[in-house]
């Protein structure tokens, strides 16, 4: 039998309630894929922490493509009203260490399978290095935002590299709530460039063939699964 989806939205706001009480705010390193999606994380989150933006996506099939991608976020964080600062840091852009690590062998299984849990996994093990070493008080990622993302995968990869590395991670879903949709909303008030592929050549290739067949892919699909009502609560 299959473990019962827990609902990591119903945890973040455990820890929420717990940090409304500090008197400083604790400190967050987000891993950020993108800025359609850190744009709704970042408006929610920065009421509580203190953030460093951590846009560390080897995955990417392009290095220009990396590069628009970067600019999007510096650009968001330099125009979106924000309660705390947030600093970004671009992460090296490295897709050797994609392909060795991530996606070798695991090249022709579709979005969603084995090869995109290697993917979180290596971006959010970068992320928890990076926290432990800069004694932040937490780690996340953006990710969950996604609603073509496992959040299952991603909370259960996180709570392992936490006790991995000593550093607290927060668990998260960033589509609950409406999540997903206000990042639709904020894309379209800061004219964010919205990709319509994950980011590795496959969900490229995976997307043209989608397009090639007219159905709905990229950006499309997330706003469709978005209004199922799991993704509500
Ligand atoms: S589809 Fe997205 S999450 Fe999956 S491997 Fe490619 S870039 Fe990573």
């Amino acid at each position: 039998m299959q473990n019962p989806k827990v609902n990591y939205q119903i945890l973040l706001d455990q820890t929420l309630r717990e940090i409304g009480k500090a008197e400083k705010p604790p400190t967050l390193l987000l891993h950020a894929c993108c800025a359609p999606c850190s744009s709704y994380v970042l408006e929610y989150l920065s009421r509580y922490f203190a953030i460093t933006l951590f846009y560390y996506n080897p995955n990417i099939e392009s290095e220009a493509e990396f590069d628009k991608r970067f600019r999007e976020v510096e650009r968001l964080v330099a125009e979106m009203p924000m309660e705390h600062p947030v600093r970004v840091v671009r992460g090296t852009y490295e897709p050797e260490r994609f392909y060795e690590e991530v996606a070798r062998g695991y090249e022709h299984v579709p979005e969603g399978g084995e090869r995109c849990f290697r993917c979180y996994r290596q971006r959010l093990t970068e992320a928890a290095q990076m926290a432990a070493e800069g004694a932040y008080d937490y780690f996340t990622t953006t990710l969950s935002i996604s609603p073509l993302k496992n959040a299952q995968v991603l909370n259960a990869i996180g709570k392992e590299l936490a006790e991995t590395y000593g550093v607290g991670y927060l668990f998260s879903d960033f589509k609950k709530r409406g999540g997903y949709q206000r990042s639709i909303e904020l894309s379209k008030i800061y004219s964010l460039y919205r990709q319509n592929y994950c980011g590795c050549i496959y969900s490229k290739r995976e997307q043209e063939e989608r397009a090639s067949r007219g159905e709905l892919g990229g950006c499309a699909a997330c706003a469709a699964q978005a209004q199922c009502e799991e993704n509500k609560k």
